[in-house]
């Protein structure tokens, strides 16, 4: 079972890895976009942070809930809509439990996942955090590791893919040959779940 405290961790991890990362995040956003995507997740991720620490959540969906209000209120990009609907939906679906069974996270956080694409509209193989997220829930009835090495997968194969969503399709094919971002970011977050759990 997975208590409140269990999902602070993960998120407190994730942004300290975003920290760690931010400056890679943000080459790999210079070949293909606008060179922000790391300082854009670095600012949202250390407000989430200081968020969980100012209002410790009650419960696993109140703590996802309050970490994806906050990307969305402060990052300003694409990225920021999109993890704060993945985040907020995987919450919404966890309720108000004060413990939830790894089962109940891979559920929820399966919604979360189908919410992005409603939301933005992508596909896989679109070269987006999708190609990292939708192998991962897939993986992650098997187990939080068997999720990392899905996503690490799918964000090495948005490579040689062409971007269709987002500002790295206006590239074209010059958007082939690089990774993309916001599977490289995706990746963070799933080997924060997993390291949470080790
Ligand atoms: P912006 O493109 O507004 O500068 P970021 O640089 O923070 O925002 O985030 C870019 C990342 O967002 C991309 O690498 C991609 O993974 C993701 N992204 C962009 N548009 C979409 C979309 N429609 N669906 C899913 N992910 C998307
Ligand atoms: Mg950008
Ligand atoms: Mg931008």
């Amino acid at each position: 079972e997975l208590d409140t405290g269990f999902f602070v961790r993960w998120l407190t991890e994730t942004a300290a890895a975003v920290d760690r990362e931010a400056d890679r995040l943000t080459e790999l956003d210079s070949a293909i976009g606008d060179a922000d995507h790391g300082s854009n997740l670095r600012r949202g991720f250390t407000a989430v942070t200081a968020a969980l620490a100012e209002k410790p959540p009650p419960s696993p969906g109140a703590a996802l809930g309050l970490a994806g209000r906050t990307l969305v209120s402060k990052v300003g990009g694409a990225s920021g809509p999109l993890y704060g609907t993945l985040l907020r939906r995987t919450g919404k679906e966890l309720g108000d439990a004060a413990t939830v069974s790894r089962d109940d996270l891979a559920r929820a956080m399966a919604a979360g996942v189908e919410a992005v694409t409603a939301l933005g509209g992508a596909a896989e193989g679109d070269k987006t955090m999708l190609d990292a997220l939708l192998p991962a829930v897939r993986a992650l009835p098997e187990s939080f590791t068997a999720a990392r090495r899905a996503a690490a997968e799918g964000a090495v194969g948005t490579v040689p893919l062409r971007a269709r969503r987002g500002r790295a399709s206006y590239l074209g094919d010059r958007s082939i040959g690089h990774e993309d971002p916001g599977a490289a970011s995706s990746l963070l977050l799933v080997s924060a779940l997993e390291r949470t759990w080790e």
